[in-house]
């Protein structure tokens, strides 16, 4: 039964995925539509100055286009989760050039490591899109620049915090990636997870980027928390399950590690 209901939660996100991206998608394809019909009204009355505008424009919706299917496609392969030992700071390290490319010159980032990080069980790839996804919104809300902060912890969770982030008691492996940006409203901290819940203009926010997270949060035993004052800023912390052996070790004997049960 437990097994129906996840699927059927999967099949209504799925649902609510592919009505959204059709949503947005034709909205892109009738902006190019109609920017290649006033072109073709334009050469067919000679009028070829100023034609650069419209078939940039219709170049543009193109691209957006494009990079939304991309995604898309990103959603469906990431439904798969691989899970391994790994450490996560040698993960958040090897992302960081890629990161300050990413979020531009104006957006400072600060890695802060920390000495006997526990390993998580996690897939690589998942979490490095998620982090590259928390700094792709940390920089949305920080137009005029800002500071990111992206830090690890070994987080024990209780009884009581397990209550209140509805999270097994157990031993996480924190990161959290702090922004000193707009913030979030109430409202929008509460339909952040929704999959196309966003509140960027068209072609630039596809409201994926949480929920991936959310989902891949969940789906390896952990959690995400967002903490955000309007004006200051935002924190969004994922906590995963530690894996306690290891890093890095070859699937094979991870799996035989006889800790991993513990
Ligand atoms: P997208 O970034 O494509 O809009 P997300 O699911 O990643 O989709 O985010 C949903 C919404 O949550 C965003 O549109 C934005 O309003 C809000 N949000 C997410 N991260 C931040 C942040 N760091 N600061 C302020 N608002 C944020």
């Amino acid at each position: 039964a437990e097994e129906q209901l996840r699927q059927a939660q999967k099949m209504e996100a799925v649902g609510q995925l592919t009505g959204g991206l059709a949503h947005d998608f034709n909205n892109l394809l009738t902006g190019m539509m109609g920017n290649l019909e006033l072109l073709q009204l334009r050469v067919a009355r000679g009028r070829l100055d100023d034609l650069d505008r419209l078939i940039n424009a219709a170049q543009g919706a193109g691209r957006r286009a494009a990079s939304l299917t991309q995604r898309l496609l990103a959603f469906s392969r990431r439904q798969t989760l691989d899970p391994k030992p790994a450490d996560v700071d040698r993960l958040i390290a090897g992302l960081d050039d890629m990161l300050r490319r990413t979020v531009g010159a104006g957006v400072e980032i600060d890695v802060v490591p920390s000495a006997g990080l526990w390993t998580a069980n996690i897939d690589a790839g998942q979490l490095e899109n998620a982090v590259l996804n928390l700094c792709i919104n940390a920089r949305d809300a920080m137009p005029d620049g800002g500071k990111i902060k992206i830090a690890t912890d070994n987080a024990v969770v209780d009884e009581r915090l397990g209550r209140e982030l509805d999270l097994e008691p157990g031993q996480y492996v924190r990161v959290g990636v702090a922004d000193t940006g707009t913030g979030m409203s109430v409202d929008t901290i509460r339909r952040a997870y929704e999959p196309f819940f966003t509140t960027k203009p068209i072609g630039q926010g596809t409201g994926l980027g949480l929920s991936m997270i959310y989902g891949f949060a969940r789906q390896s035993g952990g959690q995400v928390r967002i903490q955000s004052e309007l004006g200051r800023g935002t924190t969004v912390c994922i906590y995963l399950p530690r894996h306690h052996g290891v890093a890095e070790t070859p699937a094979e004997e991870a799996d035989r590690s006889p800790a991993e049960s513990g």
